[in-house]
């Protein structure tokens, strides 16, 4: 399991979707095919007007805008938006858990 809202923050964090405590939408440039190839739906998809094409013709996020609703992420058709993280209840995250537990066991911890 992964968990968001680590408090330190470090400029050189390899993990930078980690620091804030809420979801909030990630952008995966190497599967965006740009706008000359899919249309880019995800524009036409944001409610806010957060997302703007680049010279490129991938988009620009106004993070400020954004509220991380996640219309953009499911009108991308090559996953390159995605919303990470996800509110969760204790007996959720230990439903996940439980799936290792064969590993957890055999392993003495994990
Ligand atoms: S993010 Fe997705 S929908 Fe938007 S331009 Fe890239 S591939 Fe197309
Ligand atoms: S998550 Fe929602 S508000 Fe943010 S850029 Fe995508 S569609 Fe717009």
């Amino acid at each position: 399991m992964f968990l968001k809202g680590c408090p330190l923050q470090c400029l050189w964090c390899c993990n930078p979707e980690s620091q804030k405590s809420e979801p909030e939408l990630g952008f995966i440039e190497s599967r965006c095919v740009g706008n000359g190839v899919c249309g880019a739906p995800c524009v036409s998809a944001c409610p806010v007007g957060a997302i703007h094409l680049s010279g490129q013709g991938k988009p620009s996020i106004d993070r400020k805008t954004c509220d991380e609703c996640g219309n953009c992420a499911d009108a991308c058709g090559k996953d390159a938006l995605k919303v990470v993280g996800r509110e969760m209840t204790v007996a959720e995250v230990m439903a996940e858990v439980e799936k290792d537990r064969a590993f957890y066991r055999r392993s003495g911890g994990g």
